[in-house]
Formats: C-alpha cells, structure tokens, sequence
C-alpha cells in the first residue's frame, strides 16, 4: 500500500478506508492509500507540537538557510513534480512545467528570503520613562486544509508563510490530489527542515479535515476551498475560538471598456477563462462587454476557443486538458444545462467531446450569450472552461455588474484611459484588480479576497500577519519602586 502521510519527518501507511487517486484523462486509477483520519491528525499534532520550541526559537537566519535549501530541493525534482501533477489533475504538463512548479519553487524561495524580514516596528519612549518594543510571535501549530486545483501551489502557500514565521504546520491535502504535497514533505526531509516542522496528513473533508479543524490543539485554522466548506469551517473554528484564515471561491468578473485594446481583450478572456481548465478561482468568468463592441467580442472569444486543442494532458500540444474529475465535469455539464433552459446560448462549446476524449472528463471550451446577471450561471462559481458574456452601455453600469455578484476575490478592468482604469480599480470590490491583464499573479504580492472570497492573505509579507501575532513589550527605565502613576492614581499609598 502507497504512502498515506508524512508525520515527524516520515511516511506513513494508513490502517483506514482505502481511497484512491484517478486519472481523469483516462478514468483509470493511478495511485490508492488508506487514510487514517483522527488517529494520523493526533499524530502529525503530537509531532508538530514537539517541533515548535525548538523551530519557532531558531533564528531566522536559520529557517530561512533551510527554505532557500528547500528551494532548490525541489527545484531539482521540477520534471517529476510537473509529470505527478498532471497526472493527478488531468492538467496539461506546459501548465504544470511552466507556471505550478516553477510558482511553487519561487514562493518557497521568495519565502526563505521573507523569513529575515519578520520584523517587529517600534523601539521607541511612548510614554516617559518607558520604552515599547513589539515582538512578532508565532501563532504555534497551524492545522490547514487545501483544495485539489493547484496542488503543490496551495501546500506551499500554505506551509511557507507559517514555517517561515516560526509556526508548524499539519496539513490536509485534497484527498484526490495528494501526490504531490507528499513529494514537498520528501524534499523537506532532504532539506534538513527538521522533523515535525511540516507534517501532511491525507484524507477526505468530513473525516480527517473535520479532525483538523475541531482540534483543540490547534493555534489557527487556514483553509482554502469552496465557499460553502469554508462556512462550514468557520463555524467548526468559532466554537473552539481559532483563529481563522478563508480562501474561497471567486467569480472573476473582465470588464471591457469601448476603448479597449479589442485584440488584447478577447486573447485576455479566452486565456484567462481558460486556464487550468477553468478550475482557477481567479478565472475570468463574467465578461461585461460595451454594447459597441461586444459581436466583436463575441465573434473574437468564440472564434479562439474553437481553436483550442483538448488532448491528452501529457502532450506537450495540449492546450486544456480534463476537468479534475468526472463529477466536477458533470457539475460543470449541469450548470451549462440549466443557464440554456434559462435562456442562455452556447456561441461555441457547452459540450463535452465525442471521439476518443470521450472516456476522459473533457468539455469543450464554452463561451455564452444571452445569460441574466441575477441567474445562476453569472452569480455561482462553474469552475469550468465557461465565460458568460453580457453587454453594458455605461461605465456604471459596468461597475455595478462586476460588484452584483457574491464574491469578491479578483477582477479585471481594460481600457486605454488611465482614469477609468483607476476608477474600475477604486470601485471593484476584489482582492486583486489587474489592469490589461488577468491571471499573474506573483509572490511579492498578496492574494486573498473580500465578501464571500474569505478573508486573509496568501503570499507576500502581508501572508505573516495571518501567521504571527503581535506582543508589545513595555520596560519601566527609572529602576524606581514607586512609578509616577503609581503616585497620581493612588497619592502616597
Ligand atoms: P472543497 O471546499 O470541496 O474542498 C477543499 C478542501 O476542504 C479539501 O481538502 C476537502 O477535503 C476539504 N473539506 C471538504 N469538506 C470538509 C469538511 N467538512 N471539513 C474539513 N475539510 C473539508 O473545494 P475543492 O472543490 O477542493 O476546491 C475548489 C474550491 O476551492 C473552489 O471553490 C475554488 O474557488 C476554491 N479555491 C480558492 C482559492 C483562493 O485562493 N481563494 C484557491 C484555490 C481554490
């Protein structure tokens, strides 16, 4: 039997129900473990609580030389990690070697160098006779649940910022994507991050996630997923009193103004609407388009998705590969269904693929028309290869559409005019705002959303103000017995 989790710097086989990993380009089973639900939680606990005097005392001169070792650890296993994470996602493997791995190995160096920089501010006399410091301290052990999209991206987004700022960490995979978060605990052994440090355990949500996350023995709760789970989490959290730190869906609106850069626009929303198979919470979604332009538009996206080539997920030529897994298709072939039967028209696509893609978890790239605002299509995340496109008439109106939906994790605005491109900026209630541009993101900078998007950050220096907490220390200066507000509050006492 495979390796099920990886607990105080070793593998482990569980004892529990056997689950399995599927290729969803072929529908054939890949990989099989035993998950050992609360019985390896208590474990990674036990181990990542004997790891945290020790790891969050070491200087961060010492945490950041074993993330830069990390770095470079998994920078050598780059070809290995991107053939695993297209086979357990159905990924295409350019996805995978050009923009996951690569990203995965960028945050945990950008990380190792972030680790010398969590200062505290002020050293100062804010009061007479006294001098405030802040200390920054680690929340202790952090139990994080990630989702099956960007496997390895979201292990390291989660296990980074907290490692780098002194936490430990138990981390729940998805439980149909573990593969390659195991291969990140292999590379922190190799690494030297010392054992307990980083401790994986695999499983599904209701058993070993809700383990996790009931635990008293944790510090702080990061999870990233689907709104309605991360609700579901937050109120777990809120009985324990745990910090909380939600990543959740999105449902990117792409506003197009009438000066827009038309070229750059329908490339823009045929990349962006695409990517991963549309299972990216960024993923454009929406597509608000000034009537003055939008057959264009129209005719541009539909004629470009047309051109798009589904294949197999390890062919260099493939542009889109399956969707994760047969259910998330059938969600996705659903919700298309039921936006038709509202009114909407497919230009192109709204079907899955005949042939020999058949027996895989393909649907064709889908681009539609005629969509309310207020129906479900335009208002719920598909998280699917589908962009609705609906025209406006006034740079308000646009506006108002972006921000009428639940969400708010990231948008974006095109348009020549630098004012109208600060006020799209300004109104748009996302997390991220891209200007010309929508998808990149990088690890200088935050990623986290608004409303129903969660709350908290990934990425970045802001990450450490999930993962640390912040103690003021005061120290009198007189050395005198009797303080001088001793004397105004109580006299001579
Ligand atoms: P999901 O919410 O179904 O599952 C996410 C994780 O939660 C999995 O590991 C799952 O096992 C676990 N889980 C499920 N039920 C649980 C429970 N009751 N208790 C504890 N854990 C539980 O989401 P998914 O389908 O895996 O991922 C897709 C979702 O993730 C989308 O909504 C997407 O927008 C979101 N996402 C958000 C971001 C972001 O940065 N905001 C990034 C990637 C994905």
């Amino acid at each position: 039997m495979n390796t099920s989790n990886y607990i105080g710097g070793k593998p482990g086989v569980g004892q529990g129900p056997e689950l399995s990993v599927v290729d969803p380009s072929t529908g054939t089973v890949i990989w099989t473990y035993r998950s050992d639900g609360q019985h390896s939680v208590e474990a990674a606990l036990d181990a990542a609580h004997d790891a945290f005097p020790e790891w969050s005392r070491a200087t961060p001169a010492e945490r950041s030389g074993i993330l830069h070792r990390l770095a470079a650890e998994l920078d050598t296993m780059a070809e290995e990690l991107a053939q695993a994470e297209t086979a357990q996602t159905g990924k295409p493997i350019r996805l995978s070697r050009e923009f996951d791995v690569p990203g995965s190995v960028d945050n945990v160096a950008f990380f190792a160098g972030a680790a010398r920089h969590l200062d505290g501010h002020a050293a100062a006399e804010y009061s007479a006779d006294h001098t405030s410091m802040i200390r920054r301290h680690p929340v202790g052990v952090v139990g994080s649940i990630a989702p099956w999209n960007y496997p390895l991206q979201m292990a390291v987004w989660k296990v980074l910022p907290a490692i780098a700022a002194g936490n430990t960490i138990v981390l729940k995979p998805a439980e149909n994507t573990p593969l390659t978060t195991l291969m990140l605990a292999e590379a922190c052994e190799r690494a030297g991050v010392p054992a307990g440090v980083v401790n994986i355990v695999n499983g599904t949500g209701p058993d070993t996630g809700e383990s996790l996350v009931t635990s008293r023995r944790i510090a702080m709760t990061s999870f990233t997923g689907s709104t309605a789970v991360g609700r579901h989490i937050a109120g777990l959290a809120a009985a324990n009193g745990t910090r909380l730190h939600l990543e959740l869906g999105g449902k990117a609106p792409f506003v197009v103004f009438d000066d827009a850069d038309l070229d750059a626009a329908v490339r823009g929303a045929v990349a962006a609407s695409l990517i991963n198979t549309g299972q990216d919470c960024t993923a454009a979604t929406r597509a608000y388009v000034h009537r003055s332009l939008f057959s264009e538009f129209v005719d541009g996206v539909a004629e470009l998705m047309r051109r798009v080539r589904l294949g197999a997920p390890l062919d260099p030529d493939t542009d889109q590969g399956p969707l994760v897994s047969f259910r998330q298709r059938d969600r996705v072939v659903a919700m298309v269904g039921r936006a038709v039967r509202d009114g909407a028209r497919a230009v192109t696509g709204g079907r899955s693929p005949g042939g020999a893609l058949s027996s895989g978890a393909y649907y064709e790239p889908t681009l539609l028309v005629g969509a309310e605002q207020r129906s479900e299509i335009v208002q719920e995340e598909t998280f699917g290869p589908v962009l609705a496109a609906l025209p406006f008439d006034s740079d308000s109106e646009a506006l108002r559409l972006a921000n009428d939906v639940p969400f708010g994790l990231a948008a974006s605005a095109w348009t020549r005019d630098v004012f109208r491109a600060q006020e799209a900026a300004r109104s748009i209630e996302a997390g991220t705002v891209w200007i010309n541009d929508h998808i990149p993101i990088i690890s200088e900078m935050p990623h986290g959303g608004m409303k129903a998007s969660g709350y908290g950050k990934d990425m970045s220096a802001y990450s450490f103000e999930e993962y640390t907490q912040v103690k003021h220390v005061m120290s009198d200066l007189t050395g005198r017995a009797a303080k001088p507000w001793h004397t105004t509050i109580y006299g001579d006492l």
